[in-house]
């Protein structure tokens, strides 16, 4: 008979997961539990960076193998992601800052990250308008970025249309297992639905479903902050980050600037997904984004938004399969970088489920956290 799997979440995680599962074998029977609509945390709140500059040492491999995927992928998912690859540009505004960075430079080429360090005039060649301090820069051609909402669309009808079955509007209220086996996912309507194998990637929630069956994650919910401008003609191709400062900046397709960084806002319910924007972090973003490329003194704020990101305490995800429950995958805890590593995830994920060759060598680095 054929298998059948549970992903439980209907983020870009788990979409790539369900589309990645029903490519590998046509006769497996995929079902998304989600339990708001597609997109509604993370994934949909993401300022879509696709960067392999800059990551953890754990976390290059994957990287490198995911941005290998994506100028393809709209082909792939027949859909519009909005990617582009416009290149990363990390500066440093101050000596200090410049001295330390051929180091990090050296460290990442080694394991295949291609980083050229520019000098100052390179760097307002490739980003002109930049801050006039700028010392120079490190540059990552295979770095870009995409639309977050739009990629979500994407994935999700690629998925339906490989005959996944989504579902929204169910809340996965617990895991059942029997014998050392993963049986069934349990909805809070109360029904249950019998599995193989249940993927939870339920975001910053993995962690309550996972106590279901005993297993413990050490996942904090943090709401990460994002800033729009009003449009503006095409100036900067792209993605902006400063040494010393947090800050990633994007000029989308319409013109209009993507602010983000990692700035902090608010959780009002984080069980129900609510958080609210804080002033103080939309000045400081502000500040530090004008400090670093001031054309953005002219432009006025158009938005703010939030999404709740699920943090590890090394922020690292947690990704595999959990021992002592067969059956039962576990990928969360991407703290603030999963967007970028979907493709390769999502494949990985399959060919766990499916008892394929996982590529271990993508994801060796993470092998000592595998949950249990
Ligand atoms: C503001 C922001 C900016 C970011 N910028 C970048 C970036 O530039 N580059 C990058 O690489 N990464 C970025 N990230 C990180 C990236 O977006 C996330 O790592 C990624 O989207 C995580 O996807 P996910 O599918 O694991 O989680 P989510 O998108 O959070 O999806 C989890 C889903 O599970 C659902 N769910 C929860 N509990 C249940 C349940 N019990 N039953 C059913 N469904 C449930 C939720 O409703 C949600 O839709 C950013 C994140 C944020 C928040």
């Amino acid at each position: 008979m054929s298998r059948s799997v549970v992903v439980i979440g209907g983020g870009l995680i788990e979409l790539s997961a369900a589309l990645h599962l029903r490519r590998a074998d046509a006769g497996v029977r995929v079902t998304v539990l989600e339990r708001a609509h597609v997109g509604a945390a993370a994934s949909g709140a993401s300022a879509a960076g696709v960067r392999v500059m800059g990551r953890d040492p754990a976390e290059r491999a994957l990287a490198l193998e995911s941005l290998k995927r994506w100028p393809d992928l709209d082909r792939e998912l027949e859909g519009r992601t909005g990617y582009r690859r416009g290149g990363g540009l990390r500066v440093a505004l101050d000596d200090d800052e410049w001295r330390q960075v051929p180091r990090t430079v050296a460290e990442q080429r080694a394991d295949g990250v291609p980083l050229e360090l520019v000098d100052a005039a390179t760097a307002r060649r490739l980003a002109p308008g930049l801050a006039p301090d700028c010392r120079g820069a490190v540059h990552c051609p295979i770095d870009g970025q995409a639309e977050a909402l739009a990629t979500v669309r994407a994935f999700a009808a690629a998925a339906r249309r490989a005959g996944a079955r989504l579902e929204e509007g169910v809340d996965a209220g617990a895991l059942v297992a029997e014998g050392g086996r993963l049986v069934a996912v349990v909805g809070k309507d109360g029904q249950r639905r019998p599995c193989d194998v249940a993927i939870v990637a339920a975001g910053s929630w993995s962690g309550p479903l996972l106590a279901t069956v005993g297993v413990k994650l050490p996942l904090r919910g943090r709401p990460l902050q994002i800033l729009l401008t009003d449009s503006a003609p095409p100036a900067l191709a792209s993605v902006l980050g400063c040494f010393g400062r947090p800050l990633s900046l994007k000029q989308l397709a319409d013109g209009a600037y993507l602010i983000g960084g990692g700035w902090p806002a608010r959780i009002v319910d984080e069980a129900a997904n609510r958080w609210e924007v804080l002033d103080d972090s939309v000045r400081g973003s502000l500040d530090v984004a004008r400090s670093v490329f001031p054309p953005l003194i002219e432009r006025t704020l158009a938005r703010s938004w939030a999404g709740i990101e699920a943090f590890t305490p090394d922020d690292l995800p947690v990704l595999g399969p959990v021992s002592g429950t067969n059956g039962l995958l576990v990928a969360a805890g991407f703290s603030g970088h999963g967007f970028a590593l979907v493709p390769a995830v999502g494949d990985i994920l399959a060919r766990l489920a499916l008892d394929l060759d996982p590529l271990r060598h993508l994801w060796s680095g993470l092998g000592a956290r595998f949950p249990s």
